[in-house]
C-alpha cells in the first residue's frame, strides 16, 4: 500500500441516488467523514437512511456514486476494477449481518483462504488463523463448518476473516444485527476488542443506539447527510 499517513478513511462529499421508476430518491447528498487510524466509528441511522449504501461505496463494491474516497492515504473511487479489488484485499475487512462464510469449509479454513489470495504461505497463514480464533474464544472451534457453528459462532469466524489480512480499515454492516441482544453484546465487545488489539480502525453501521455508544465515535446519517 502507497499509505504514509494515518489516516484510514477520508470521504468527502459522497452523493448517491437510486432511480425507482420515475423518481429519483437522493439517499447520499454529500456525505463528509474522517475516520483516523485505529478509530472506531459508529454509523447510526434508522433503517432506510443510507447505512448499507454507503458502505457499499466506501467499500468499492457499487459504482455510481460522486465525491472522493481515500482509503489508506489512496484516493480509491476513481480506481479502475483491479485497483479497487487491489484496495478491497490489501486495505479493508468486511463484516455483514449475514456471516456469508464458505460452507464446505472449516472455521479455520474460511479464515485462511483470504489470506492465501493475498499472498500470505500456507503456514503462516493457518498460524494466524488459529491466533484470530483463538483469541475469539473459537479455539476448539478451527474443524467445524460453518452449519455446526452458533451464529454468534459464526459471526465471531467473519470477524477473524475480516481481520485476516491486517485490514487498514474494517466495514461492518449491522454485525451483529442477526443475532440475540445478549449474544450481540458479547459478540461486538469481542470485535471491538479484537479491532483494537490489531490497531485497525473501523466504520460499524447499526441503527442501535445502545451498541453504537460502546464505539469511539458516533455519526449519525440524517436526510443524506451526516450530522
Ligand atoms: P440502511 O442500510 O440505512 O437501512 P440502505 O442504504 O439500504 O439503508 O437504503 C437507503 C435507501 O436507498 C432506501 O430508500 C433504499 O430503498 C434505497 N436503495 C438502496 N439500494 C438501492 C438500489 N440498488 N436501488 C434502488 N434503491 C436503493
Ligand atoms: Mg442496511
Amino acid at each position: 500500500m502507497s499509505e504514509t499517513g494515518g489516516d484510514a478513511l477520508t470521504v468527502t462529499g459522497l452523493k448517491r441516488s437510486f432511480r425507482q421508476g420515475e423518481v429519483v430518491i437522493e439517499v447520499l447528498r454529500g456525505v463528509d467523514l474522517h475516520v483516523g487510524a485505529g478509530e472506531i466509528v459508529a454509523l447510526l441511522g434508522p433503517s432506510g437512511s443510507g447505512k448499507s449504501t454507503m458502505l457499499q461505496a466506501v467499500g468499492l463494491l457499487e459504482g455510481g456514486f460522486e465525491g472522493s474516497i481515500r482509503i489508506a492515504g489512496e484516493e480509491a473511487a476513481k480506481l479502475d476494477n483491479d485497483g479497487r479489488t487491489r484496495v478491497r484485499r490489501e486495505a479493508l475487512g468486511f463484516v455483514y449481518q449475514f456471516h456469508h462464510l464458505l460452507p464446505d469449509f472449516s472455521a479455520a479454513e474460511n479464515v485462511v483462504l483470504p489470506q492465501l489470495i493475498h499472498g500470505t504461505a500456507r503456514p503462516a497463514a493457518e498460524a494466524r488463523a488459529t491466533s484470530l480464533l483463538g483469541a475469539l474464544g473459537l479455539g476448539h472451534r478451527l474443524t467445524h463448518r460453518p452449519a455446526q457453528l452458533s451464529g454468534g459462532e459464526q459471526q465471531r469466524v467473519a470477524v477473524a476473516r475480516a481481520l485476516a489480512n491486517a485490514p487498514k480499515l474494517v466495514l461492518a454492516d449491522e454485525p451483529t444485527g442477526n443475532l440475540d441482544e445478549a449474544t450481540a453484546d458479547v459478540v461486538l465487545a469481542e470485535f471491538l476488542r479484537l479491532v483494537r488489539g490489531e490497531g485497525s480502525a473501523a466504520l460499524v453501521a447499526t441503527h442501535n443506539e445502545r451498541l453504537a455508544a460502546k464505539m469511539d465515535r458516533v455519526v449519525r446519517l440524517h436526510e443524506g447527510r451526516l450530522g
